[in-house]
């Protein structure tokens, strides 16, 4: 790492000196109050020291390095801690005490958190004791470059170049933001989807449906029974969006396979956990798509776009009634193959196909019109869905005359939300014994979208464009 002489290339070195003092009296600092001191920066070659990535890198670190010293039982105090780069770097600073443990064992979990960090090479945490003195555990670190010599060794040899070990470097702190990103994207996401499932189904009370005080027009399950179910498929969401942040290629209808295998298994769990009660099939299916598709959609751009997810998940389905609905098959035919033959009506297939005209057209608006929908916009959003919805769950119980006259009824109770027009809802579905299941299922979805665009409107998903900055 030659330094030439010039008066550019000097300037850092002094200012590193500078930064290198400082970093030195900050610490004297902290032993002077009586505490040991603990501090983290990174191992940069050449300048500059930091840069987008870099620091994305090391507030990644910093927060997993605060997670594993607490879980360790070493406190760090957070209103004497300075974080902040200068020209040596990204840098954080804390005292620090272990319940009386000695200074040399918290060395040791220092030495494990960079032995067990998947680029622990990278990063180093230092620890003071209380008089100041640096504690050293003795050992050289491999050099994180070629691994086969001590990197102090590879350093007073300079056998590397350091441009070619800081691109390196920034790659793989990219390639690291990069998964810490979809790892929280996908927790996140899933749990949203969770929160829809537990939003649509407490919300009460629903017309025929289940909620938390009737059982609606059902004999065989209960809210009981969908708290279970949602927790038995919820286990399989975050493989979902995983999936469609995995997924290569442009041949989106390839993607259908995949989503249906976990959604198999899901529908397995669901049983399972129902005894033997269909619960969730059609959401299944339907949230199975949006999970896949969020996944899909944030592993290609940094914010939410209700139009891009719709084409995701209309190119997923593409033809999908066609090829799935009208063909003869020598199993028994389904529920929607059976509709479809009967009454032309496509079902969840079909609202799929069409990039979900019912969740986006119908029942978003209701929420996406209030600042935070409560109970109110939730039922205006199933109402709107159900007015307007081919619900397959009604036209097999009851075919269309009964569909066309419960779909009236709910537009009439949107149009004039009051107690008269809302029991006449509730009391048609109880004397025809109707639920409007295939509604229920597109509330729910309609639920999980607005909520992911709401935590995209504040930013809660870090954006991709900042890891390819460097
Ligand atoms: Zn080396």
């Amino acid at each position: 790492m030659t330094q030439k002489t010039g008066r550019i290339k000097i300037e850092p070195l002094q200012s590193i000196l500078t930064a290198r003092e400082q970093r030195a009296f900050l610490k004297k600092q902290i032993a002077d109050k009586g505490f040991p001191c603990l501090s983290l920066s990174l191992n940069v070659p050449g300048f500059p020291k930091s840069n987008p990535t870099v620091q994305l890198f090391f507030s990644h670190v910093l927060t997993d390095l605060k997670y594993f010293l607490k879980a360790n039982l070493i406190e760090l105090s957070e209103d004497e801690s300075i974080c902040r780069p200068d020209d040596t770097g990204d840098f954080y600073l804390s005292p620090c005490s272990g319940y009386g443990k000695p200074i040399e064992e918290i060395k040791q979990l220092c030495e494990d958190f960079e032995g067990n960090h998947s680029l622990g090479r990278f990063i180093d945490v230092d620890l003071n004791d209380a008089q100041g003195n640096t504690i050293s555990s003795g050992k050289s670190k491999p050099c994180f470059f070629c691994g086969e010599r001590p990197a102090i060794e590879c350093r007073r040899m300079e056998a590397h170049n350091s441009d070619e070990i800081r691109i390196f470097m920034f790659s793989k702190m990219a390639e690291y933001c990069r998964q810490q990103r979809e790892n929280i994207l996908v927790k996140r996401i899933s749990s949203l989807g969770l929160k829809a499932l537990l939003d649509e189904i407490s919300l009460s009370p629903k017309p025929g449906l289940i909620d938390k005080f009737s059982n609606g027009s059902h004999s065989d399950m209960d809210f009981q029974t969908f708290l279970a179910s949602s927790a038995a498929i919820s286990g399989w969401f975050e493989e979902l969006v995983r999936a469609g942040f995995s997924f290569k290629g442009n041949d989106l209808t390839k993607a259908l396979p995949v989503i249906r295998n976990i959604g198999l298994r899901m529908e397995s769990d669901m049983y399972a956990s129902t005894k033997n009660i269909n619960t969730h099939k059609g959401l299944i299916f339907l949230m199975g798509l949006s999970l896949f598709a969020c996944g899909k959609l944030f592993s290609r751009q940094d914010r939410f776009d209700a139009a891009v997810f719709r084409s995701i998940i209309r190119d997923i389905c593409k033809d999908i009634v066609e090829k799935e609905l009208a063909p003869v098959k020598v199993s028994k035919a389904t529920h929607g193959e059976e509709i479809y033959r009967k009454y032309g009506y496509s079902g969840a297939r079909g609202e799929a196909e069409n990039g979900f005209p019912m969740v986006f057209e119908f029942g978003l608006p209701q929420l996406t019109a209030v600042e935070k929908p409560g109970e109110e916009e939730l039922f205006k959003s199933l109402l709107a869905i159900s007015s307007n919805n081919q619900d397959t769950n009604i036209l097999y119980r009851r075919g269309p005359i009964v569909l066309t006259s419960f779909r009236n009824l709910c537009k009439k109770a949107l149009e004039d939300l009051n107690a008269a027009n809302l029991s006449a809802v509730a009391e048609f579905c109880k004397s025809e014994n109707i639920s409007p299941g295939g509604s229920a299922d597109l509330l729910a979805v309609t639920i999980f979208v607005d909520s992911v665009m709401r935590a995209d409107q504040k930013k809660e998903f870090t954006p991709l464009s900042e890891l390819n900055d460097f």
